[in-house]
């Protein structure tokens, strides 16, 4: 039986990664953060009761700021796999937090690779490093041939989130030349899911989509609706995780649709999936998203009914105006054909978001306040 830690469990990614691997018959190990309420609603379905007999997944308390408690762990569970998906994953969020983010997601994936080292652990432990396409920043000239960002673009982060996450990318690599270790990267674009971020454009979309369609929300405030993101699905992406660890030869990969999209498209997407059309009018601060037309029954929206707007509050310092990744050699070398397309992701996501709307509504009408 393989043995995986997953740093990051509770996380989006963390959570489809530990499915899987159980389904590929692992015990597998999360490390996650002390909180003064329960953070682990995104594991809940897979936690088992330490006193059963026979248990393949437990959780230790942890955090990458922590050098010794990360030394303790790894000694403890003696991994063949590492996935180190605990971060400060916020772009926006980073430049409020700047240092702690460096500490987290940059010197954080120092400490697990020190920590294999320490513990002689090189010959027998893999490591997985979280890598993003935010190292390319969205600079246009530093596309390939085909105009798509790939493993020889150069990087040129534009956030304190990307230049920790950097970081991690060369002390990933460096430690993989200098001392042999199994070390990788996957730069991953944009993933999403019903289990992303509540505060991520995507979620925060599906959701407040939802929300207006069954009249329980007016309007929904965005940034940058000119931003361009390459958006897949984190089931499929956790799969390219397993498979960048399962190679002969430790190697860096790009994992993308090869699409992008814009936020405003986005928008139409998630509203277009419960029959509502939406047309934007305006430019910039004063762009905004009106009703165009409702061919759902249940819902009872005015035609003409302003439910998009422009909110500078939600701008960043610098933007990463566009990111389209090229998948080849993730395709070529690791043979990953992703499941969902952009459509099935929004269709997904806004199922499970009209659900959880409708859920609350129910809880309130029971006289539920908590
Ligand atoms: P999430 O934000 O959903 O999850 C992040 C996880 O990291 C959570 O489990 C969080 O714990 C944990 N964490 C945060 N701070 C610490 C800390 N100090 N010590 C230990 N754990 C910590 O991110 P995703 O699942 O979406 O992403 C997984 C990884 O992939 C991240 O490293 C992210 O930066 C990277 N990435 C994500 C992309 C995406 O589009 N989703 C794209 C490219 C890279 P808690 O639940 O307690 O907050
Ligand atoms: P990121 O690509 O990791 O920063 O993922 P996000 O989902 O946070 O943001 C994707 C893009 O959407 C960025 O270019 C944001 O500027 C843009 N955006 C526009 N409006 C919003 C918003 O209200 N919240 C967030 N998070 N992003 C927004």
């Amino acid at each position: 039986m393989k043995i995986a830690l997953i740093t990051g469990i509770t996380g989006q990614d963390g959570s489809y990664l530990a499915e899987l691997l159980l389904e590929k018959g692992y015990m597998v190990h999360g490390v996650k953060r002390r909180a003064s309420s329960f953070n682990t609603q995104r594991i809940d379905h897979i936690y088992q009761d330490l006193h059963q007999d026979h248990i393949n997944f437990k959780l230790h308390y942890g955090d990458l700021t922590d050098s010794t408690n990360i030394i303790r762990i790894i000694q403890e569970v003696q991994p063949d796999e590492i996935y180190n998906l605990g971060a400060m994953s916020h772009v926006k969020v980073s430049f409020d937090s700047p240092e702690y983010v460096a500490n987290v997601d940059g010197i954080g994936t120092l400490r697990i690779l020190e920590a294999v080292r320490i513990l002689s652990l090189e010959k027998k432990c893999r490591i997985y490093q979280a890598s993003t396409s935010e190292l390319y920043g969205g600079l246009a000239e530093n596309k390939n041939e085909k105009g798509l960002y790939d493993e020889h673009s150069p990087f040129y982060p534009r956030s304190p989130y990307g230049a920790a996450k950097i970081y991690g990318f060369w002390i990933t690599k460096n430690y993989r030349e200098a001392y042999g270790m199994f070390a990788t990267n996957g730069i991953l674009f944009n993933h999403e899911s019903p289990r992303r971020g509540e505060t991520f454009v995507t979620r925060k979309i599906t959701m407040a989509t939802a929300a207006i369609a069954l009249g329980e929300q007016d309007c929904l405030y965005l940034g940058n609706l000119d931003a361009q993101r390459d958006w897949g699905h984190a089931k499929d992406y956790v799969e390219a995780m397993w498979r960048i660890l399962q190679q002969d030869v430790a190697e860096d990969y790009v994992i993308a649709m090869g699409e992008t999209t814009y936020v405003r498209d986005f928008v139409k997407m998630s509203f277009a999936e419960v029959g509502i059309a939406i047309e934007f009018n305006g430019e910039g601060v004063e762009e905004k998203g009106y009703v165009a037309s409702c061919s759902n029954p249940d819902y009872q929206l005015e035609i003409g009914k302003q439910v998009i707007a422009v909110d500078p509050q939600y701008f960043r310092p610098t933007e990463v105006d566009l990111l389209i990744g090229d998948p080849t050699k993730s395709k070529t070398q690791l043979g990953w054909v992703p499941k969902y397309d952009l459509k099935g992701l929004v269709a997904e996501m806004m199922a499970c978001d009209v659900q959880l709307v409708q859920k609350q509504r129910m809880l309130r009408a029971a006289g539920h306040k908590c």
